[in-house]
């Protein structure tokens, strides 16, 4: 069994990225420069936020931070997209989520200029991946499609099962997958998936995406199979020191013996998602 070293692959795509800008720089141009809004306090969304900001700083980029607190108004959101959307220098910029009920998140994706979108997330650019034209392809699925290339991990042909259907991730995954460029013949499985089990023990590529710990066991698993495990579930640990620990969609110590290649969580896919959205800003500052 192999383990896929998502953190040792986004390492090695980050020093290539501080490559680029030193070219980009040498040559005259400006560093990519990403904005982030962030509405409230949310832990998560707050942890997510600052990891962005600091993979900037890594990699050389330029970097802004734009706060609101939970009850700031649509209309406010919508004017600093619109901001955002006519400066001229910045590349791209993300708007985390989730944001408050009382904002349509719907809206404020749409109002973003599809070529700053380095979320991906704006439906001209989610067509755009649909029909295999180049624009920004959402972070999770680029990252592992990025994971699985530089493995070297054969698609063509293969099976490969997507558990889990959301707009983030297990869609844009199985439409990447069954491109030319993987070549895999693609099954989606979601929550009313009949015989799921017997579906998934036939991937020769099982990508878990549901956000249910421990869901993939061993009995639904190939011999041999490559195993992608996006899960991230919170759950409570007497093992660290905050007591809690991020547990992944597969049962990972049953699941490991039987296939070939596996993803840790933490260390997998994460890292990967991380990396991906510098990618789509440095994409952003070469297209300006
Ligand atoms: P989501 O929007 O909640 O979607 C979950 C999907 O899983 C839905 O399509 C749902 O089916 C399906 N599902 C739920 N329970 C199921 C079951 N028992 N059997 C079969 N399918 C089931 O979640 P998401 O945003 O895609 O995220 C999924 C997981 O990935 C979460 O743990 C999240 O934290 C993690 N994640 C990790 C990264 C990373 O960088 N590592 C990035 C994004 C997300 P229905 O459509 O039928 O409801």
């Amino acid at each position: 069994m192999t383990l896929i070293d998502g953190k040792a692959t986004s390492e090695q795509i980050k020093t290539e990225i501080v490559e680029e800008v030193k070219n980009m720089l040498a040559a005259g141009h400006k560093a990519p420069h990403l904005a982030a809004v962030l509405v409230g306090h949310d832990g998560g969304s707050e942890s997510y936020v600052a990891h962005k900001i600091k993979d900037c700083e890594t990699v050389g980029f330029k970097s802004s931070l734009i706060r609101y607190e939970d009850d700031v108004t649509e209309n406010e959101l919508l004017e600093k997209v619109e901001e955002l959307n006519n400066d001229p220098n910045l590349d791209g910029f993300i708007v985390q989520l989730p944001l408050p009920d009382h904002i349509n998140e719907q809206k404020i994706i749409e109002a973003i200029n599809p070529n700053k979108d380095v979320d991906g997330f704006h439906p001209e650019n989610v067509g755009r991946m649909v029909v295999g034209l180049p624009g920004f392809v959402s972070a999770t699925p680029y990252g592992i499609v990025e994971l699985l290339k530089r493995y070297k991990i054969e698609t063509s042909g293969k099976h490969c099962v997507v558990i889990g259907r959301s707009n983030i991730v297990g869609r844009p995954l199985s439409i990447l997958m069954s491109q030319k460029e993987m070549n895999a013949t693609v099954t989606v499985v979601h929550s009313r998936t009949e015989k799921l089990k017997e579906i998934c023990a036939d991937a020769d590529i099982l990508i878990a995406a549901l956000g249910r710990p421990g869901f993939v066991t061993a009995d639904m698993v190939k011999d041999g199979a490559t195993i992608i495990d996006v899960g991230t579930t919170r759950v409570k640990s007497d093992k660290t020191k905050s007591g809690w620990k991020l547990k992944g969609d597969v049962d990972f110590e049953n699941v490991a013996e039987k296939c070939a290649f596996i993803t840790p969580v933490p260390g997998g896919v994460g890292p990967m998602t991380r990396v991906a959205l510098l990618k789509n800003t440095l994409l952003a500052a070469k297209n300006r």
